[in-house]
């Protein structure tokens, strides 16, 4: 099947001459193709947003609310059908493919709220007869760059809000697993959002170099590597736009001694092995404080790895699928072979698993690595495979110096009843999302989502408030009546007191 661009409220299969391949990640056969769109194609749906949001941006933001309320009925009506878009082409369970979905409808709440969000602030008499008052307005045409771990998520992260605020946008999905973020810029026409103000294009570098110098895009949300989102970042900027780009990841989870091990055990599990490790936030990074801690930690937990359930999405009882891609996974085994080589201890090896019927499929098993080093290349990358590594800090401030000194900071968790050391992490942690006995901390839809240090790129983190700051340009309006003018010119500054 060939998936397609969704321009000006028309589907089309694109005519750059250039496809690529979709594959089922579960048995590695090729099951359909994307176009990738010519900057021509980029163009075309450039103009259409921007033809789009002069009418757009003056839609009364109750109105504008109103699509947002029945894009939500959609979702909710069409989820089991969003989620089979999901899995069939990412390979993750549908049980999680539904979840995702579930955080994304989240973000289409909060921005059915936007009347109220964009509310701005009035003084009077800030001088005599004098009034100011600031308000937020649209950004413009904003365009997304999406990753293939969260086909619909991620992507909710950001339009729901950006055409909320008022804004036009152009979706660039992740060319692995396109179907679910055009479905959903269906869902949205038929919500009654008017033609132009959602557009999909499929495409590669070449589509996002179009987006990033054209001149009418005003801003660039990312989320994906942290290699592609710096250049992003630098060359967006570089242009004059308003950037975010949320990065890569490496996510700590510290294990205090005092912690309940039972509740630490299944928050791993889920952590580390849910959607194959295939996420930003999975945990893959265990600091347990002291060997014995260490030592009672994979002990309960390698039973479990071994015991994981993997197969293809719709199989019964399925608990994790494949990865992404062949090269993923090769990268993913390379990135074992070279832990096992600097001289970590894999307790529970993925490598070399093979399901009757799905024996040319993506799989990795779940791998479980002990006594790694913070000098290893399993511990220093992000791996983006189900491979939990168990490193044996010996008191609290050695793990926390880790988390501190490691090149990402999106997400931590500490394990502990003790609430002394929670809070202390808690407020000192350089990194943006801290758990206390949750292990994946993603903030719910009011609350906003980024990481800290290579893991984010500019100044604004994605959803809630932050969303809002991101998609509009602040205004501030001084308006003197004429009872309050004076004769004379003034030439000085003055205080907004002096009522002169
Ligand atoms: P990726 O960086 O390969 O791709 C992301 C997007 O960038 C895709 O749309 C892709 O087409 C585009 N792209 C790829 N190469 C490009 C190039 N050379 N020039 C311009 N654009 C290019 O990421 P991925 O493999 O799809 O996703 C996994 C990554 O995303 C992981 O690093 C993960 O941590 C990260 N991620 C981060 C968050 C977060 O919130 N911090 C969330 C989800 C995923």
């Amino acid at each position: 099947m060939t998936s397609m661009h969704f321009i000006n409220g028309s589907k089309s299969e694109g005519n750059s001459g250039r496809l690529q391949d979709i594959c089922n990640p579960a048995t590695g056969a090729v099951v359909g193709s994307v176009p990738l769109a010519s900057v021509s194609e980029v163009n075309s749906a450039v103009s259409a947003a921007a033809a789009a949001l002069p009418g757009w941006a003056k839609t009364p933001p109750a109105k504008r609310a109103q699509v947002m309320f029945n894009f939500r009925d959609l979702i909710i009506k069409n989820l089991d059908k969003i989620a089979e878009n999901i899995s069939r082409q990412h390979g993750k369970t549908l049980d999680d493919a539904k979840g995702e979905v579930a955080r994304g409808l989240e973000v289409v709440e909060f921005a059915c709220g936007i009347p109220h969000l964009l509310k701005g602030e009035y003084s009077l008499q800030v001088a005599g007869a004098v009034d100011s008052y600031s308000l937020r307005q649209p950004v413009g045409v904003v365009a997304g760059i999406t990753p293939f771990n969260f086909p619909a998520m991620v992507p909710m992260w950001m339009f729901p809000m950006a055409l909320a605020c008022g804004n036009t946008f152009i979706l660039k999905p992740s060319e692995r697993d396109p179907a679910a973020p055009l479905y959903l810029a269906e869902l949205l026409s038929e919500a009654g959002l008017p033609d132009g103000c959602m557009n999909v294009v499929n495409g590669d570098k070449e589509a996002v170099d179009a987006l990033l110098d054209h001149p009418d895009v005003a801003a660039i949300s990312f989320v994906g590597s942290t290699a592609i989102g710096k250049y992003i970042y630098s060359r967006g900027c570089a242009n004059g736009k308003r950037v975010q780009a949320l990065c890569g990841a490496k996510n700590h989870m510290i294990i205090m001694p005092d912690a309940d091990m039972n509740q630490v055990v299944d928050a791993a599990m889920g952590a580390a092995y849910g959607s194959a490790g295939e996420r930003c936030m999975a945990v893959s990074a265990v600091l347990a404080v002291g060997d014995e801690t260490a030592d009672r930690f994979v002990d309960a937990l390698a039973p479990k790895v071994r015991a994981l359930k993997i197969g293809q999405y719709d199989e019964p009882g399925v608990e994790m699928g494949p990865v992404i891609t062949r090269e993923s996974k090769d990268r993913i085994l390379d990135y074992i072979n070279q832990g096992e080589a600097d001289g970590a201890s894999v307790v529970v090896d993925g490598r070399g698993l093979s399901l009757q019927g799905y024996e040319d499929g993506f799989f990795v098993g779940g791998t479980l690595l002990d006594h790694v080093t913070s000098d290893m290349s399993v511990y220093r990358d992000e791996i983006f495979g189900p491979v939990l590594s168990v490193l044996r800090p010996k008191t609290y401030e050695e793990a926390v110096d880790l988390v501190m000194t490691h090149e990402y900071g999106n997400g931590t968790a500490i394990f502990t009843r003790d609430g002394d050391t929670a809070r202390e992490f808690a407020s000192n942690v350089n990194v943006g999302m801290v758990g206390v006995n949750v292990p994946i901390p993603v903030p719910v839809a009011y609350h906003s989502f980024g990481g800290w240090k290579g893991s984010m790129f500019g100044d604004h983190s994605m959803h809630g408030m932050e969303g809002v700051r991101f998609y509009t340009k602040l205004k501030t309006v001084t308006a003197r009546w004429p009872s309050g003018v004076k004769d004379g010119a003034v030439f000085n500054f003055h205080s907004g007191s002096d009522t002169k």
